[in-house]
């Protein structure tokens, strides 16, 4: 095996953003946290370890029906009927983000396939509770159920998700009646969602990574996602199983798992990162840094990509 590419390829363009209402009127910031996740990156000076990626086509109508109800669709994109079933303002702004963000997890995950040096970023949230006729705590479209159909039909590759979010991913076994090709795209048993407290968590997190680790040798996954939700930390105001040690040792451990995959099989396992969910009305940055956080620690294990003194001023201002 020759290196793996060094810079995160990040999936990210402002039309993935929402401003309408979000800032103000919205318990959920997710569709703002694309943005403010990558100004933080700025701020932060953390250049050397993400390249950035904008040039992508939206999703569009047809892509969705892969995984909802032609009704659900047409009334989210009116303003209609139960448009407001994921909990969020609605606004024209936001219909036109979330055709982005969904499409954004679709090309990271495409390109960590065509490319498997390459770990591939699409900062996004707002997909894991969507169900084919309805949206769900703040989550309005299937992103994930829709991106694994889509690159199963193009590619024949199957793909298991790492869902750290502090909440149960339902959307994927919601979605497997309603289009089952998922059965194909996401077999049974790779929506991993470790649960439990601390230790507990981490245990469950290290056997989910041993049963899709044997179908990775055994040819049946192709590909990993890992979404590292903030919301699985103590300290957030709608989630915590972790506290800070434990929830950076899952990023830790989930990094070294791809070195010893990849190792074992001889070839890098296709890695995308995403976000999901991430709460606290009091200090948001706090959000935001343990997701940056979690990145950085991919850049350093998987990408050999490291930025010693940003691990020592995060860990300051995230105020834990
Ligand atoms: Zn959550």
């Amino acid at each position: 095996m020759s290196t793996r590419t060094k810079k995160i390829l990040t999936f990210y363009t402002g039309q993935q953003v929402c401003t309408d209402q979000i800032q103000n009127a919205s318990f959920s910031k997710s569709p703002l946290k694309p943005y403010l996740l990558m100004q933080r990156i700025k701020t932060k000076g953390l250049n050397t370890i993400f390249k950035r990626i904008s040039n992508f086509a939206p999703f569009t109508k047809e892509d969705f029906k892969i995984a909802h109800t032609e009704t659900y669709i047409n009334n989210f994109f009116q303003g209609e009927g139960n448009y407001l079933s994921n909990s969020l303002p609605w606004s024209k702004n936001l219909v036109h983000s979330v055709c982005y963000t969904n499409a954004a997890l679709y090309e990271a995950k495409k390109h960590s396939i065509l490319n498997p040096q390459t770990v591939c970023f699409a900062p996004v949230s707002g997909m894991h509770h969507a169900q084919p006729h309805r949206g769900s705590g703040f989550c309005t479209f299937s992103g994930q159920v829709i991106s694994a159909i889509k690159l199963y039909n193009e590619f024949g590759v199957s793909g298991a998700y790492f869902d750290l979010d502090g909440h149960f991913g339902n959307s994927i076994e919601d979605s497997r009646v309603f289009n089952p090709i998922l059965d194909q795209a996401i077999p049974v048993g790779c929506n991993i969602n470790p649960y439990g407290k601390n230790e507990d968590y981490l245990e469950s997190f290290k056997e989910g990574l041993k049963h899709v680790g044997k179908l990775i040798k055994a040819g049946k996954i192709h590909y990993v996602v890992f979404a590292h939700g903030a919301d699985s930390h103590e300290d957030d105001d709608i989630g915590g199983g972790c506290n800070t040690k434990n929830w950076l040792l899952c990023a830790s451990i989930f990094a070294d798992w791809v070195n010893e995959i990849s190792e074992e099989t001889g070839k890098f396992l296709p890695v995308t990162l995403a976000l999901f969910g991430g709460y606290r009305a009091d200090n948001y940055n706090a959000v935001l840094d343990l997701h940056i956080k979690s990145l950085l620690q991919c850049a350093k294990t998987i990408c050999q990509n490291e930025v010693k003194n940003e691990v020592v001023r995060a860990r300051k201002l995230v105020r834990i």
